[in-house]
């Protein structure tokens, strides 16, 4: 009677210990965190029904600056890996030596991983701390590169779940596929483009850019406002290259590019360098950089 008793209390002891690598949310799904909403289209469109993915950076907020809230922290307890864009982003420089320390389990893979990470443009360094980061962080914004997150976060899931594994490579195979339509899609509607320089406020674009033969041109830098003396320059610059679109991302104001529009005698549009509908996305994205290079 009294070993029965003990066997089931171990039993359920058992049931309520989360097992070592997979962390099963209620629903019985694998949890996984990432940083920013275009991994988590990637984490889904790989799991599936698999896994429930969760963002670190919400909608509209600013990566360059966001900081996680309490309830964030704590669900990296229960998470089975963490997946970063791993290009220098300010929240993971500030944040995942944290994470990691809160979370000594807590398995991390770099989203940037195989991506040829390009130079910031001059002048254009995103700053942390005291030095200044070299690379452009926002890689994710070439299809080409969103390959190679595939690939990346195929195998995080492969390895934390390797019974699984034969799905999830074949999510990223056709993912692959379908991201390499979006990449001849793009480059076949810009190569009409008239006008190949393009004026952003924040400097999002520089991977598309490179991309497909663009030329970005970036008003604000290190998430700073612009003085009365750089806001001439840029003006002055647009003009030159014949601009009359200003590009605004959602998280960021659009009152100095507004002046800036003003001052060219054009307009502010916004694209989205953080948005979830990756694919969807940069469609918008393309058609608007259509429009403003006519
Ligand atoms: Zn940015």
């Amino acid at each position: 009677m009294m070993k029965r008793v003990t066997i089931v209390l171990l039993l359920l002891l058992l049931a309520v210990i989360p097992s070592s690598c997979t962390s099963p949310s209620e629903s019985g799904r694998m949890r996984v965190v990432v940083s920013i909403q275009p991994l988590a289209w990637f984490a889904e469109r790989i799991a599936g029904d698999l896994a429930e993915v969760r963002v670190m950076v919400p909608p509209g907020g600013n990566p360059h600056t966001y900081e996680p809230l309490p309830r964030q922290m704590r669900m990296l307890a229960e998470t089975a890996f963490f997946v970063k864009a791993g290009s220098g982003v300010e929240f993971e420089i500030d944040w995942m030596e944290r994470f990691m320390t809160l979370n000594p389990s807590l398995t991390v893979y770099d989203a940037a991983r195989g991506v040829a990470l390009l130079p910031m443009a001059a002048g254009h360094g995103h700053q942390h701390g005291s030095s200044v980061f070299r690379y452009d962080p926002h890689y994710w914004l070439a299809p080409r590169n969103g390959m190679l997150i595939a690939d990346t976060i195929a195998g995080a899931f492969s390895k934390e779940d390797p019974q699984n594994s034969a799905l999830y490579r074949e999510n990223a195979r056709r993912l692959k596929e379908e991201l390499e339509e979006l990449d001849a899609f793009i480059r076949g509607r810009l190569q009409g483009l008239g006008n190949r320089s393009f004026l952003v406020f924040h400097p999002a674009w520089g991977y598309f850019a490179h991309a497909y033969g663009l030329h970005q041109i970036a008003a604000e830098e290190e998430g700073k406002s612009l003085t009365p003396r750089q806001m001439e320059r840029v003006i002055l610059q647009a003009r030159e290259a014949g601009i009359t679109v200003v590009f605004v991302s959602p998280q960021f104001s659009t009152a100095q590019a507004e002046t800036i529009a003003r001052g060219i005698g054009g307009v502010t549009r916004s694209v989205d360098p953080l948005a979830f509908s990756y694919d969807e996305n940069l469609r918008a994205v393309t058609a608007a950089f259509l429009e403003g290079g006519r």
